[in-house]
């Protein structure tokens, strides 16, 4: 039976498990359970960590589009992973406040902010809840206990470890061929570990020193193995099993496997605590991904201090698919600018048309699928059906505003409904309010201002050389000059 709430055609989702694309069905009708994989706040977030939260978005504001009533949960991660996916290395958060002689809460109440920060500023839904792992120790405690409990777990000198060989088909979503894995070829050796695939769920402290963050527990003082938190706090805040979880095409491989066996152990019923896996792909720049521990990575200041509008950069990640690797280039990011203005414009245009008029159930698709603008509906229903397919979203929407036999309060209309899934703010953002604002450099807006009224006064005496050496002064200091039948306008040159 269809889901009382679930509009249009049946929507398409990616299933990492299994690697193939299939009918989403939720597991209480007309309610969907999303998690995603929150940041590890020891730095900024670069641009690589905000493709994952647009995509996040965008899954979740299809998933609204579709009816359904989501409930998105994001952690933080405010405790130590270790600098290696598989648990070694030096603790991540330690690294960071050590480097920079604060202590690790402040180290994560910065990074935290700065976080939110940008994805207030990428029109990111904030999550309906954010743990923190540090708020959730008892609980991850508790977990590893039961763990223990049900045969899962032995404990070594350094800690409490997890016995992969107690779950069934351990490896599947990352299609590891496990029983051809030898010692170390993936994970370095520990003394004791049983097999290479086991992972710690609790590291002891050292015992000649102590971490900046450690806890009690009943494996000794220290802290929760790095995939331990996604377990506990997916199933204390969306229980179990849930619809959805997301990550970054890198948790495929160990952190999302690593969770699935303790949800399998936490549980006993050998089901993975998500029905449905998906992962974005990497933002690449030229061969690599971009990541936070290689350093030299770009964040989305880089980007406004360019002179970019934060949606140039959700513009920017929604014309690829999520499923493809996105290239990272000045160049790409100039065009994606020039494209968003180009549609504030039009979208500026059809508002002046309508003069302020209320946009007739603006955003809402029910009123109005079944007349004549059915086929634009059902052409954007298709595409975010289509496993989100963004790019073809944006196409869709270009045409319906090149199509001069829309009203304009239909073609507002659809840009509202639109503007539902991509988020860019069509109806409210403008095209202005993408100039570039500088808060440094050679020239103030006010020295700009000044300047191009000279020029002005230069031309209209013929004093042509004047005229040119003020425009020569402009381009050095990235101002550049439109002169147009009704005046001269000017914006900051981006990139
Ligand atoms: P982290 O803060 O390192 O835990 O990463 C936060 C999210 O960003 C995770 O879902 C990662 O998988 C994802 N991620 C990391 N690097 C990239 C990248 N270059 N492109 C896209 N997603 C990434
Ligand atoms: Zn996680």
């Amino acid at each position: 039976m269809k889901a009382p709430s679930m509009r249009g055609a049946p929507l398409s989702l990616f299933n990492s498990m299994g690697r193939q694309l299939g009918p989403f069905t939720p597991l209480s009708p007309g309610k969907v359970g999303l998690y995603s994989c929150g940041p590890t706040v020891y730095n900024y977030a670069h641009l690589g960590n905000l493709r994952a939260y647009v995509f996040t978005d965008t899954l979740r504001r299809v998933l609204r589009f579709k009816g359904y009533d989501v409930t998105h949960v994001m952690n933080i991660t405010d405790v130590g992973h270790l600098t290696s996916d598989a648990d070694e290395g030096e603790d991540k958060m330690e690294k960071a406040a050590s480097a920079q002689k604060k202590s690790v809460w402040d180290i994560a109440r910065h990074f935290t902010d700065a976080f939110l920060a940008d994805m207030d500023a990428l029109n990111i839904l904030p999550p309906h809840q954010q743990p923190k792992a540090t708020d959730h120790i008892d609980g991850m405690i508790a977990f590893n206990q039961r763990l223990t409990d049900n045969g899962h777990t032995y404990e070594l000198a350094d800690g409490l470890y997890f016995d992969t060989h107690t779950v069934p088909d351990y490896g599947k979503l990352a299609m590891l061929d496990v029983d051809g894995m030898q010692a170390g070829a993936r994970v370095a050796v520990t003394e004791g570990k049983r097999h290479p695939t086991d992972f710690c769920l609790w590291r002891k402290s050292p015992t000649d020193s102590t971490r900046l963050m450690e806890w009690d527990s009943p494996w000794g003082v220290g802290a929760p193995g790095w995939h331990l938190e996604c377990s506990q706090m997916s199933i204390e805040y969306l229980g179990a099993p849930f619809d959805i979880h997301t990550g970054g095409i890198d948790h495929r491989q160990v952190h999302h496997v690593n969770e699935i066996a303790q949800n399998m152990g936490y549980l006993g019923d050998g089901a993975p605590g998500a029905g449905t896996w998906m992962h974005n792909e990497f933002l690449v720049v030229g061969a690599d991904k971009m990541s936070k521990s290689a350093g030299g990575f770009l964040r989305l200041l880089t980007l406004t201090e360019k002179g970019f509008h934060p949606l140039v950069y959700r513009y920017f990640c929604l014309q690829a698919s999520y499923r493809k690797p996105l290239e990272f280039n000045w160049d790409a990011i100039a065009a994606a600018h020039n494209g968003l203005k180009r549609l504030y414009l039009r979208i500026e245009e059809l508002l002046a048309q309508h003069g302020g008029a209320e946009i007739s159930a603006k955003g809402d698709w029910q009123p109005r699928c079944d007349g004549p603008l059915k086929p634009r509906i059902e052409a954007l229903d298709g595409a975010v059906s289509d496993d989100l397919n963004t790019p073809k979203v944006m196409a869709n929407l270009n045409q319906l505003l090149a199509d001069n036999s829309l009203s304009t309060d239909d073609a507002l209309y659809l840009v509202a409904l639109h503007d539902r899934v991509l988020g860019l703010n069509l109806l409210t953002t403008t095209a202005a309010d993408l100039q570039p604002q500088r808060t440094s450099g050679p020239l103030s807006a006010e020295q700009v201002a000044v300047l191009i009224a000279e020029r002005l006064t230069a031309r209209k005496d013929k004093d042509f050389a004047r005229s040119d050496a003020i425009r020569d002064e402009l381009n050095a200091a990235g101002v550049v000059i439109k002169d147009g039948p009704e005046g001269t306008t000017w914006e900051w040159q981006v990139g």
